[in-house]
């Protein structure tokens, strides 16, 4: 039995099914879905030629389970890379749109001229940069907070104007309290390794350049999506899936471990209960919380400390030609210190192929997240109002909107404070003593939609593993 059925829940029960006809397996897989559609956060639209992405409009390859998903299911030809052109962000500082210097990753620079160019920050900024070439390494094994980490190595111009905008609009988190080694620990390794970020980073993309030239398979850019919006990639994997796998408008209520038994009780809203042999968890961390209440006090007490933030996307449809600024990159981000409704922009048109049609401007705002709380309680006409004066004065906006929709998630982004992995960790040997049964969602996978892919699989795995060691 699967409970959630977001990107995490449907990869877990994917893998079920194909693990039942490799191995000829007596299976019988059920997907509980508490909404009338599958797919969670993953959400596209279609609007006089627009094509509009409530959720993820991306994914990265990096992580490759995603992209390895996309060929199990024989839609790799539907995955579409970024366009060529524009590939870069801006951030926004005093109200300004500054280029994100060429060669700065994520939190550091990698090339000397771009970086000694930029204005985005003064020169003792850039010098206390440049510290990092010679600090010696921090801490070893502990976690620490992503805001600690960055002001050690690179400074707090680093953290305040790169980084932390950069990483809102990943995780929507405060950077202060993000733990490290849960969200981007290759920035560990690297200092581990190397001492130094920018040495480390250079040496990384050296490597990179290397192999890459002697790399003859298909290569993807960094981020891809789906030709037809990420819904299809939702879509693609239920129809992979048998009749009456799925069941939406399911709600579980309570999940009970059977008295001194080796099954699960699945307790539906205005439904019989049902035994499950075993349980994939792929429901946000609250309502898994509230299932697991009486049943597993435990991990329900673990896993109710979890937070999330709530983030919502506006997709304004314009003319171009009502948009002054020539939207050349991909987006922008916002610092909090510039105290806007938005955390970033994406100009959806110019990062992906099809997004509007010729003539036309497709930008998406994201707001909210855990710095930003307030936006997220706004009306939607008064988001929308925001949203649309701040891009007045960023790209130069000058008319109305052809149509606008806004897109809300409550509580659906999890939060990876300092000490996450170890509560994951505590949850996973916590479940070892109930029926089988393993976590899988964004809380306990990483964030992205590669990692849930992941994590989703290898609960299926698990609990797999665990029903069949108890039937042998
Ligand atoms: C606005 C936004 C933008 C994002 N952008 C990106 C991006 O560009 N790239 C990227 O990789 N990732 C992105 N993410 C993150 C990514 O979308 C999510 O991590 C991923 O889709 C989460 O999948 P999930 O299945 O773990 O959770 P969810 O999608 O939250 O699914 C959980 C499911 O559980 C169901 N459920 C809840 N309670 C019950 C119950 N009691 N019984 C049964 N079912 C229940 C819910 O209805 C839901 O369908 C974004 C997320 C958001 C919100």
């Amino acid at each position: 039995m699967i409970i959630g059925g977001g990107m995490s829940g449907l990869a877990a029960a994917l893998r079920l099914i194909e693990r039942r006809r490799e191995c000829g397996l007596d299976l019988d897989v059920r997907l509980l879905e508490a909404k009338d559609t599958v797919g969670g956060s993953i959400e596209t639209q279609t609007r006089d030629g627009f094509l509009l992405e409530g959720g993820p409009d991306a994914f990265i390859t990096a992580k490759p389970w995603a992209i390895a998903l996309c060929r199990r299911l024989g839609i790799a030809d539907s995955v579409i890379q970024t366009n060529e052109k524009h590939r870069r962000a801006f951030i926004v500082r005093k109200g300004k749109l500054h280029p994100i210097p060429e060669g700065f990753v994520l939190l550091a620079p990698t090339r000397i001229w771009p970086f000694a160019l930029t204005r985005l920050f003064s020169w003792p900024g850039k010098l206390r940069m440049a510290m990092d070439l010679v600090l010696p390494r921090g801490p070893r094994d502990s976690d620490q907070s992503l805001g600690d980490f960055v002001r050690r190595r690179l400074g707090r111009q680093a953290l305040e104007r790169v980084a932390q905008p950069l990483v809102s609009g990943i995780y929507a988190s405060d950077p202060n309290t993000l733990s490290l080694r849960a969200t981007m620990p290759r920035f560990l390794e690297l200092e581990a390794r190397h001492r130094s970020l920018i040495l480390g980073m250079r040496a990384g993309q050296k490597a990179a350049g290397e192999n890459a030239s002697s790399d003859s398979g298909a290569r993807y850019s960094i981020f891809v999506t789906m030709r037809r919006g990420m819904a299809s990639l939702v879509d693609a994997v239920a129809g992979r899936l048998p009749d009456g796998t799925v069941r939406t408008g399911c709600p579980v209520v309570r999940l009970s471990p059977h008295i001194g038994g080796s099954r699960w009780s699945v307790e539906v809203e205005g439904v019989d209960r049902i035994d499950a042999d075993g349980v994939v968890l792929a429901a946000p961390a609250y309502a898994l919380a509230d299932m697991l209440g009486r049943g597993a006090p435990d991990v329900a007490a673990q896993m109710q400390d979890i937070n999330y933030a709530s983030t919502l996307t506006v997709n304004l449809a314009f003319n171009r030609q009502d948009i002054a600024h020539r939207l050349d990159a991909f987006g922008l981000v916002v610092p909090a210190v510039e105290q806007m409704a938005m955390i970033g922009a994406t100009f959806a048109n110019v990062k992906f192929p099809g997004r509007a049609p010729e003539g036309k401007a497709l930008i998406r705002a994201f707001v909210g997240g855990a710095l930003n709380p307030w936006a997220f309680d706004m009306d939607d006409r008064e988001v929308v109002r925001r949203v649309l004066s701040e891009l007045r004065d960023l790209i130069r906006v000058r008319g109305e909107p052809q149509f606008w929709t806004i897109h809300r998630w409550p509580r659906a982004m999890a939060q990876f404070p300092v000490g996450h992995l170890d509560r994951v960790r505590r949850i996973d040997e916590l479940l070892g003593a109930y029926p089988p049964a393993a976590t899988a969602g964004n809380a306990f996978a990483g964030g992205g939609v590669p990692d849930c892919v992941h994590r989703g699989e290898s609960a299926a795995d698990n609990v797999l593993q665990r029903v069949m060691s108890g039937r042998a």
